[in-house]
Order: C-alpha cells, then sequence, then structure tokens
C-alpha cells in the first residue's frame, strides 16, 4: 500500500480544526472531486482520500485514535479499511453494463410530493380577488434533529451490510458472461447508515407531519379549474432535495344572478311589455354596486345592453370585462278584469301581427 497522506493535510485544516471546520473542508473537496462531476484523472483517488479522512476526522474516538497512533490506530478500529467508499473498479463495471453509475442513487436528493388543496370560492371572491387562510398537512424536516433522524449528539453509524454504500452487489452469471448486478441495501434501505441511536421526535425517520396554515393570496379574475401554484409549500425533500409544489385548486360557486362568459358577466333584466314599448329606466347590479341604464322605447326581448369595465378582471394583463345586461321581456301570465280590458284594446289598436307568410 502506498504511503498514506496526513488525513488534516488531506482536508486542508490544522490538527485543533473544530468539527465544523472539518466538516466544511470535507463538504468543499467532496463536491470538488465527486467522481460524478469531475472526470479529471485522479478525481477519484482523490475524492476517496478525503471521504477516508473525514470518516476518521468526524469521529471524535477515532479521530482520539489517529491523533494518538496515527493511520495504524485508525485503521485497527475499524478494521476493514474503506472498502466502503471505494468509487474504482465496481462503478466502472456498472457503467460498461448499464450505461449509468451506481454511485449516485444512494445519495441522490429526492424532490418532496407536491400537495394539492381544493378551495371553493364565491362568485365575487374569484371575480375580486381575495386573500384565504388555509390549513394543510405536509411532510417537513423535523426540527428537533435538522433531518438527521438520530437523536441530538449521536450519529449514525455505517451500515455494516454494505459498508455504507447503500448497494449491495451481486456477480450474475448469464450466456453472455459474468456480470456484477447491484441492489439496493435491505439493512439501510440504501441509506448507507443505521441509525442506533434514533430522534425521539421523528422515530429516526428525519420527517415530521405538520399543520400549517398557510396565506393566499387569489388573483382577481380566477376561474372555476384554475389553480395557484405555491412554489415550495409542499413535502419537504428528502436528502437536501427541494420540497414540493402546493398546488391549490379553484372551485367557484354559481352567483344568483350573475352568469360569467370569459371575462364578461350576463345579466338577465326582466322588464314588462309596457316597459319595452315605452322605455324605461332602471338600476342594475354589478360587481361594483348599482348602474343606471336607460331601456329605450321599442326595445326588442334578449336586446343587450353592454355596461363597459363592469365585467371581471382579466387575470392576465390589465382591465376588465364587461357586463351584458339581457333584456327579458315578460308575458303576464295572469291579468286582472281591469288589465285585460286594456289588452283588448290594445290588442284592436294594434290589428293582427305581420308575419312572414309561406304562401306569400
Ligand atoms: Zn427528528
Ligand atoms: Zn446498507
Amino acid at each position: 500500500m502506498a504511503q498514506k497522506r496526513d488525513y488534516y493535510e488531506v482536508l486542508g485544516v490544522s490538527r485543533d480544526a473544530s468539527s465544523e471546520e472539518i466538516k466544511k473542508a470535507f463538504r468543499k473537496l467532496a463536491f470538488q472531486y465527486h467522481p460524478d462531476r469531475n472526470r479529471d484523472d485522479g478525481a477519484e483517488a482523490k475524492f476517496k482520500e478525503v471521504n477516508e479522512a473525514y470518516e476518521v476526522l468526524s469521529d471524535a474516538d477515532k479521530r482520539a485514535a489517529y491523533d494518538r497512533f496515527g493511520h495504524a490506530g485508525a485503521d485497527n478500529l475499524f478494521g476493514r479499511g474503506f472498502e466502503g467508499f471505494d468509487f474504482g473498479g465496481f462503478g466502472d463495471i456498472f457503467e460498461a453494463f448499464f450505461g449509468g453509475t451506481s454511485t449516485t442513487t444512494r445519495q441522490a436528493p429526492r424532490h418532496g410530493n407536491d400537495l394539492r388543496y381544493n378551495i371553493t370560492l364565491s362568485f365575487e371572491e374569484a371575480a375580486l380577488g381575495c386573500e384565504k387562510e388555509i390549513e394543510i398537512k405536509r411532510t417537513e424536516i423535523c426540527s428537533t434533529c435538522s433531518g438527521t433522524g438520530s437523536r441530538a449528539g449521536t450519529q449514525p453509524n455505517k451500515c455494516p451490510s454494505c459498508d455504507g454504500t447503500g448497494q449491495v452487489r451481486r456477480v450474475q452469471r448469464s450466456l453472455f458472461g459474468q456480470f456484477i448486478q447491484s441492489a439496493v441495501c435491505s439493512e439501510c434501505r440504501g441509506e448507507g447508515v443505521i441509525i442506533t441511536d434514533p430522534c425521539h421526535d421523528c422515530k429516526g425517520s428525519g420527517f415530521q407531519k405538520q399543520k400549517r396554515r398557510i396565506a393566499v393570496t387569489v388573483p382577481a379574475g380566477v376561474d372555476d379549474g384554475n389553480g395557484i401554484k405555491l412554489r415550495g409549500e409542499g413535502d419537504a425533500g428528502s436528502r437536501r432535495g427541494s420540497p414540493g409544489n402546493l398546488y391549490v385548486m379553484i372551485s367557484v360557486e354559481k352567483h344568483r344572478y350573475f352568469v360569467r362568459d370569459g371575462d364578461d358577466i350576463i345579466y338577465d333584466l326582466p322588464v314588462n311589455f309596457a316597459e319595452a314599448a315605452l322605455g324605461t329606466e332602471v338600476e342594475v347590479p354589478t360587481l361594483y354596486g348599482k348602474s343606471k341604464l336607460k331601456v329605450p322605447a321599442g326595445s326588442q326581448n334578449d336586446k343587450i345592453f353592454r355596461l363597459k369595465d363592469k365585467g371581471i378582471t382579466h387575470l392576465h394583463g390589465s382591465g376588465r370585462g364587461d357586463q351584458l345586461v339581457r333584456l327579458q321581456v315578460i308575458t303576464p301570465e295572469s291579468l286582472n278584469k281591469e288589465q285585460r280590458k286594456l289588452f283588448e284594446e290594445l290588442a284592436r289598436s294594434l290589428g293582427p301581427t305581420r308575419r312572414i307568410d309561406a304562401d306569400s
């Protein structure tokens, strides 16, 4: 075996470096030499060396033994050395067969789950926008152990079954020869470590279910079926993966007399024969208060009056739609004596209605 470099030298820290300094130095170097990132000759060897140094210096007992006895002391403490961090031959074989590296699977960060919450708004809330507070239940990183899963002051142990790799290798023989297959270690479920003294609050999972109240700003103009994406408000990711998103899905209640048509609002205005014939002035409800509307004499059924900018705010862009007031000429269903007489007089005066005849 080649002469080993001093572990402190490998990490570039002083002999009295704090555990925090050691951790920082290790992270920087591991990042720099990680074989997935750094394809330079020798990077892999450096990465192994850095891991080995950190494995010893991050553990108080191992560090003390190393300080007293040097490499011999440290090696004795764990006997088998550092095969667990061997990114050499095995990775190459794996790549040759499967076109990918097996070493990334264990440490790969996992994105948290997206969450969905259904919310029902009134017609006005959707049209005008509103603030809503919702309560969701989501998975968060355990605040007690900061997600390590270990009780405060303790460290997880390297998994003995896979020696910390999270993978077990099996040699398989087939028609095409012998090849190596890797599987996730069942002992540590691919984590590479086993928590011996679990955090009380999360039972070692590193996660906790939390109820959270979240303020949702609903922009004016949303419609039934729209969703609002709240980035990062979903479940926490694992292995420093980013959290998922929260999708607030919107349903809008029907209004008593407004009907939405895009960003326009349709409102049916009932008037009787006399009002339609003689004309009238009425007050029409809008989202923004009452509006005066002049119905001119001789207005027909279904005639539409447009109240500019009294509709719904455009969700994308500025301005609003209109309110369309649709005239509904109502036929009286029952007449008293006097009304009947007046209608009969009117009928005589108007004469029969001229229609386009099929024969003419
Ligand atoms: Zn915990
Ligand atoms: Zn394992």
